[in-house]
């Protein structure tokens, strides 16, 4: 409704005052004037990053409307060049705003660096801009346009053709929806704005131009039109979940993005080596510079990020398979080394021995030292049987559970098992850890003793177990501070039968 206001107001301009140079840029004050005051609005209505990119779009647009008035006034005073090109200035620095609206969007946290980034791209890209826009350097010079030849056209063009590609390239990368709806008004309205922008100089500079005010110049209105339906377009949809989803398309761009700004820089840099050679190498070196710092962290960043990742993988991966408090394998790593260890056994006919280890009266221990030092104590002897394994090869101390343990001996008959079960025993006798509910006033261990001769119709190893638990079950009835084995046959054997 405004803007149609707007629109009609300049067309009324243009048809009352024909021929007059000033109608074109106070008319296209008209229509700006409603973008800005939108975009104030929606500033207030919005929260976070979007609030602010809302904000940058009015002062933009502000600046905008200021280049058109100070063109106006200087139309109607008649003023001489040197008072006009200020306003070409006012031009450029709207790019400042602009490029900070459409980078500054909230997922460009991810890495602590890229933010910053994306900021003194932007700043250095403006700073290309202005020095196109300035007077002593290439201010209103003109360029052809490369192969064609056919026409000359001011550096407005380029500049407006490259906030606008930039703008586009942003619009893949929002992270929210209602994000992505203010990227594509900002570009739609910056790219309509670059082709008529295009159009209309194209006319004059080609001769054919219509006179100066001619309601031909209502062109320049595309842009605000344009993102002023778009905008009334969106105001009509019902409002959706405003997540994203990620898609490969998105990520690859992403990656893209970062490129599109030192791209622009060196395209400016080629138009301004004609005016200035050195400036133009210094602010393209800038840009690549910039952009290779950039990469350069965001590699060490990603590589940084795989180390902690598999850091944080093999400590959880430590975690799944030790008992925090003894630090040894808990039971589902000794399931898992049993599996391996049983099938290797069934390949080389070899026998294989477990101990089931269970620390006598450890109940009193508790009630007594209490569990502290319980606790203590049960680290103490999970130490005490590393140790007392050192010399048995490839053996596998876990923590069964409570005060349980299991010892699994590789290609160990079970005559040897009943050795080393012995040594066990007495190093932890021999530790001297007090427990004054024993007959001997210290802390010993019952150790259950089971063997076999894996075979393959008999996959899973649990047999084992339970005659090795079976065998400490024994044990303890024939007094605890024993040592004990069992066949898998179910019956007990004398100490000193090899297997
Ligand atoms: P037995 O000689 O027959 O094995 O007697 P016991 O007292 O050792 O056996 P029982 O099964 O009655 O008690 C085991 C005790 O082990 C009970 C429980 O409080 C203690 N226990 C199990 N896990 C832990 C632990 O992680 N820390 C502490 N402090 N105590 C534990
Ligand atoms: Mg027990
Ligand atoms: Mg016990």
């Amino acid at each position: 409704m405004l803007l149609g206001i707007a629109l009609l107001a300049h067309a009324l301009l243009a048809v009352s005052y024909p021929q007059q140079v000033w109608v074109t840029p106070l008319g296209a004050c008209l229509p700006l004037g409603v973008v800005l005051s939108y975009c104030l609005g929606q500033a207030k209505g919005a929260s976070g990053v979007l609030r602010v990119r809302w904000g940058l779009l009015a002062v933009g647009t502000g600046l905008w409307m200021l280049g058109w008035g100070m063109s106006a006034y200087s139309q109607l005073t008649g003023a001489d060049t040197s008072v006009v090109l200020p306003y070409l200035m006012v031009f450029a620095l709207r790019a400042i705003p602009w490029l900070l609206a459409i980078v500054l969007t909230s997922n460009r946290k991810i890495l602590a660096h890229t933010r910053r980034f994306d900021i003194a791209q932007s700043a250095l890209l403006t700073l290309a801009v202005c020095l196109l826009y300035f007077p002593q350097i290439a201010g209103g010079a003109t360029f052809t346009i490369p192969l064609t030849g056919a026409h000359q056209y001011t550096y407005h063009e380029l500049v407006n053709v490259i906030i606008a590609a930039v703008a586009v390239a942003f619009v893949p990368v929002q992270p929210t929806m209602s994000e992505r709806h203010f990227a594509i008004g900002l570009a739609a309205m910056l790219v309509s704005y670059a082709v008529s922008a295009l159009v209309v100089n194209h006319l004059i500079i080609g001769g054919i131009a219509p006179p100066p005010g001619s309601p031909w110049f209502l062109l320049i209105d595309v842009a605000a039109a344009v993102f002023m339906v778009h905008q009334m377009v969106l105001a009509q949809g019902t409002p959706t979940s405003d997540t994203l989803p990620v898609n490969g398309f998105r990520s690859i761009v992403v990656l893209l993005v970062p490129a599109v700004s030192p791209l622009a820089i060196i395209l400016i840099s080629i138009a301004l080596a004609d005016y200035h050679a050195v400036l133009a190498g210094s602010i393209a070196c800038a840009a690549l510079g910039l952009y290779v710092a950039r990469s350069v962290l965001t590699q060490h960043a990603f590589q940084r990020a795989k180390r902690e990742l598999e850091a944080a993988h093999a400590h959880m991966r430590w975690l799944a398979e030790h008992d925090p408090l003894t630090g040894l394998p808990n039971r589902r790593q000794l399931t898992q080394a049993l599996n391996a260890q049983w099938d290797e056994h069934v390949k080389a006919e070899a026998p294989v021995s477990v101990m089931f280890i269970d620390i006598d009266h450890f109940k009193l221990y508790n009630d007594t030292f209490g569990h502290a030092a319980g606790d203590e104590c049960l680290a103490r002897v999970a130490a005490l049987l590393q140790q007392a394994v050192g010399t048995m090869p490839q053996a596998l101390v876990a923590r069964y559970g409570g005060e349980e343990f299991v010892i699994v001996l590789p290609h160990t008959s079970l005559a040897l098992a009943h050795r080393h079960a012995e040594h066990v025993r007495e190093v932890v006798r021999h530790a001297g850890i007090a427990h004054m509910a024993t007959a001997s006033g210290r802390l010993s261990i019952s150790i259950g003793i089971a063997s076999a001769f894996p075979a393959s119709e008999d996959p899973y190893p649990a047999g084992l177990l339970e005659n090795a638990d079976a065998a400490l079950y024994a044990a303890k009835k024939r007094g605890r501070d024993q040592v004990n084995s069992q066949g898998l046959d179910g019956n007990l054997l004398p100490a000193d039968q090899s297997v």
